[in-house]
């Protein structure tokens, strides 16, 4: 008996040990998430280092674009074409996050449907040049529309159009921490930046740790997991940091179409509302799961919130 006892812990302690983790890493708000800074040396170092990291850490990182900054007034800003031609030329994918990142749950499909369109077309023309295909689609705010109707007609207009939607499982605010970094850069205070910096990591830890419990806790195992970030000033620092992050809890770093091969991404969805959330909670609410399965989700420190909110 001992001896079986003594087996079955080495073959647990072998799938635990032996078991594949892997993170897509995708970025919102192409081509960068700049809170107003103007200055293209800045914008154009930020996307450097960014991608640089990326490359740096063989992350084949996806970026999601918002076609209406590529824009000045009427006119095509060429500079932020050029942003997105260096994501490409690096051999990272673009996806399209619609035109002006309208709110589903607050738009009329007729509205929405017509953003999507109209945010393709520089995107799409670049990949072409590249001899890829646009793929993917992010839903601004993480919001597939909050009833089954409104929801299903979106997932069927972007199946007609040759779009695959783009899931997050690892959601997090990312963009609290890259406000208040943003703001800690406008003041100048380099003690406040590294600060933010250090607790940016610990808490995108924290999230990773948790999502990884809630695929643990709906599937009996991990899964694929997508992260959501931003391409903002914050990730171009910290990147690395985070790509470290991941290595250090066994992951490797995989393609989008790699992600969605994990079977847990054809869990239906039978719950809608106005959240815009992970997928893992989706999954957990459309499987009947309430309250306590959703506790201890990290939270953003107070003053990152506060200093997000102050104007
Ligand atoms: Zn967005």
């Amino acid at each position: 008996m001992k001896i079986l006892l003594c087996f079955l812990l080495l073959v647990s302690t072998c799938l635990a040990f032996g078991q594949k983790k892997q993170v897509c890493f995708s970025f919102d708000d192409l081509p960068v998430v700049s809170y107003g800074k103007s200055d293209t040396c800045f914008q154009k170092a930020l996307i450097d280092k960014l991608i640089n990291s990326l490359k740096k850490n063989k992350i084949p990182a996806i970026g999601f674009v918002n076609e209406s900054k590529l824009y000045e007034k009427e006119s095509l800003n060429t500079f932020q074409v050029e942003l997105l031609k260096s994501w490409i030329k690096n051999g990272l994918d673009l996806g399209n996050h619609t035109f002006a990142h309208p709110d589903y749950n607050a738009t009329s499909y007729k509205d929405f449907t017509s953003d999507i369109l109209k945010g393709e077309i520089i995107t799409k023309h670049l990949l072409q040049r590249n001899g890829q295909e646009i793929k993917y689609f992010r839903h601004p705010f993480l919001h597939v529309g909050n009833t089954k109707a409104k929801g299903d007609s979106l997932t069927n207009f972007l199946s007609d159009h040759g779009y695959t939607l783009a899931p997050v499982t690892i959601d997090n605010e990312d963009y609290l921490f890259a406000l208040a970094y943003h703001r800690a850069n406008s003041k100048q205070d380099p003690n406040l930046m590294e600060k933010i910096g250090n607790d940016y990591l610990s808490y995108m830890e924290k999230k990773l740790i948790y999502y990884e419990k809630q695929a643990n806790n709906l599937f009996g195992r991990n899964i694929n997991q997508i992260l959501l970030l931003h391409a903002s000033y914050l990730n171009s620092d910290y990147v690395d940091s985070l790509a470290a992050i991941f290595l250090k809890n066994n992951y490797t770093f995989i393609r989008m179409d790699e992600a969605l091969e994990d079977q847990a991404y054809k869990t239906e969805i039978t719950r809608f509302g106005n959240w815009g959330i992970s997928w893992l909670d989706r999954w957990a609410l459309s499987k009947g799961k309430k309250g306590d399965f959703f506790k201890d989700e990290p939270e953003s420190p107070d003053y990152i919130k506060k200093l997000a909110a102050d104007d």
